[in-house]
């Protein structure tokens, strides 16, 4: 008896304890019946339509869709290599970004649909032109997907076309669109945020992947696989995107964009620029195949500070004496190559400052639209 008393006592109080904090929430989520017609009290009747349009006055930011991981697709959610790049539309990327059309009023021109290892001069013509009209009118900034592999050459001839102080912000993924945790929609999103924003104005083309913001002159892809690929080595991103908007620490000194010189609108075409690798032994035939090939300009992949061997250099003046242009870059990756008498620059050979192999090309292909004189295109390099 007294045992079946004690039972239901602890019942009573158990359920009392249980029962208890539930009626407390309901009682706390049921509104007083004053607090509501207070709210109601508060209630604008109708907001003034200036405020509203106001409120939702967004960026119009335009993505131009080129193809890549970012648009890639493979057989499975494990598949992270051999997959196809170039798959989806731009269209179809925007439609994967829960929230993208909080950012920004968006629409999306496809260009071209490719892996970047496809990429073209061409393509990069089309791709400033069409970016100098779209910001010469009303769109605030332009968002480019594009593949990895040839995106830091993209950003870096943007950087020295597009005549607008409104931002083109180039994205990409390291991981295809049906990979899981697939790294694009984020970067996408990112990229939107930052291509709209009055922050990244007048600080020239920019790559924004992994919530990091690198100036095109600097940004260099260094691994083959990894989403953190993209570094600006040396001299470092200029800021991160945090809570999606932008955070900038620095900004390059180097001229780009509107203080450009360089003008692709009448063009059709860039002059032929080769880029020539140096390594022990390394031979003649490339240099000297680029030369019969009747290329304007040859970047030189040098040695440490520029170096190529005394072989190679004596073919090098040849060259520079027919006319050609050549730039001597390094292969090591980050530094500056030096004025050097005895590596050719004497005869005018002329040193690429700190420019990779590849974006030195790109500046040597704008600057041999204007000039062929090294000393001129010393300067360019100096600037740029
Ligand atoms: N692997 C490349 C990428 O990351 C393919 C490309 O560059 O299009 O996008």
């Amino acid at each position: 008896m007294i045992k079946r008393l004690s039972v239901a006592i602890l019942c009573l109080l158990f359920c009392g304890l249980v029962a208890l904090p539930a009626v407390q929430a309901a009682e706390e989520k049921k509104p007083a019946k004053a607090t509501q017609a207070q709210a109601e009290e508060k209630k604008p009747e109708k907001a003034a339509p200036a405020a509203q349009t106001e409120a939702k006055k967004l960026p119009k930011v335009t993505i131009l869709g080129t193809g890549g991981t970012i648009a890639g697709s493979g057989g499975s959610a494990t598949q992270l290599t051999g997959y196809k790049p170039g798959d989806l539309t731009a269209d179809q990327l925007i439609a994967a970004v829960p929230g993208l059309k909080d950012f920004a009023d968006i629409s999306a021109e496809q260009v071209a649909n490719i892996g970047s290892y496809d990429m073209t001069t061409e393509i990069w013509l089309k791709l400033a032109k069409r970016a100098n009209e779209l910001l010469s009118k009303d769109t605030d900034g332009i968002v480019i997907t594009h593949g990895t592999d040839t995106q830091e050459e993209t950003v870096y001839f943007l950087n020295l076309t597009v005549k607008s102080e409104k931002p083109v912000v180039t994205v990409g993924a390291m991981r295809p669109a049906t990979a899981i945790s697939a790294d694009g929609p984020l970067n996408l999103l990112q990229a939107v945020a930052v291509a709209g924003s009055k922050e990244a104005r007048g600080k020239g083309s920019l790559l924004v992947m992994n919530g990091e913001i690198n100036g095109a002159r600097e940004v260099t892809k260094t691994n083959t696989l990894q989403p953190e690929t993209f570094r600006s080595n040396d001299l470092g991103f200029l800021g991160y995107v945090v809570n999606n908007a932008p955070v900038f620490y620095r900004t390059s000194l180097r001229k780009h964009t509107k203080d450009s010189e360089f003008d692709v609108s009448k063009l059709t075409a860039l002059p032929k620029v080769e880029i020539v690798y140096t390594y022990v032994d390394s031979g003649l035939d490339a240099l000297k195949g680029v030369i019969a090939g009747k290329a304007e300009g040859i970047v030189i992949a040098g040695m440490g500070n520029g170096s190529v061997s005394s072989e190679m250099l004596k073919v090098m003046k040849e060259a520079v004496a027919q006319g050609i242009v050549i730039v001597r870059s390094s292969r090591t990756g980050t530094g500056m190559i030096t004025f050097d008498p005895k590596k050719g620059d004497d005869a005018g050979v002329v040193a690429a400052d700190s420019l990779n192999p590849q974006k030195a090309r790109i500046l040597l292909m704008l600057a041999l639209t204007k000039t062929k004189d090294p000393k001129d295109i010393r300067r360019i390099f100096a600037t740029y």
